[in-house]
């Protein structure tokens, strides 16, 4: 049986160049205000996050040439690196795309950005779209 546990869109992850760049252009073109910035050490990535209505916008610049978002960046140049679900279950969340046939980043969830725990799904296997799951650590003990 298929269980629906994604929530919403966490949010929309972009890979640029420069960060400063990019967030001099989120500001002062579109007006948006910076809500944080965070480096991601388990990704390799510096962020930064804009709230837009319900959805964020999380720019990645890669800190390290080994970085999976400068191989993006190498490959793709700019642009749309993957969107993220909010789901209740991150483990069951996982264990159902599995099972459908999707070929797991993650097999379990790692530490990103706010300390929530995410995990990701090969593009190869979801049409296109590098997909992210994140939910909040909820149990004690996930540490
Ligand atoms: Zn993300």
């Amino acid at each position: 049986m298929v269980i629906t546990m994604i929530k919403n869109i966490d949010h929309m992850g972009i890979v640029v160049r420069s960060l400063d760049e990019a967030v001099r252009y989120y500001e002062q073109a579109l007006g948006l205000p910076c809500s944080g910035r965070e480096e991601v050490a388990s990704q390799k990535v510096r962020t930064a996050f804009f709230q837009v209505g319900g959805v964020r916008l999380e720019l990645l610049e890669p800190t390290s040439a080994d970085s999976p978002v400068a191989r993006f960046l190498e490959k793709h140049g700019e642009g749309l690196h993957h969107v993220a679900f909010a789901t209740d279950d991150i483990y069951a969340q996982l264990l159902q795309a599995s099972k459908a046939g999707c070929h797991l980043v993650n097999e379990t969830p790692v530490e990103g950005a706010g300390g929530k725990l995410v995990a990701f799904l090969h593009p190869k296997s979801t049409h296109g779209v590098l997909t992210e799951f994140c939910s909040m650590k909820t149990k004690t003990g996930d540490e």
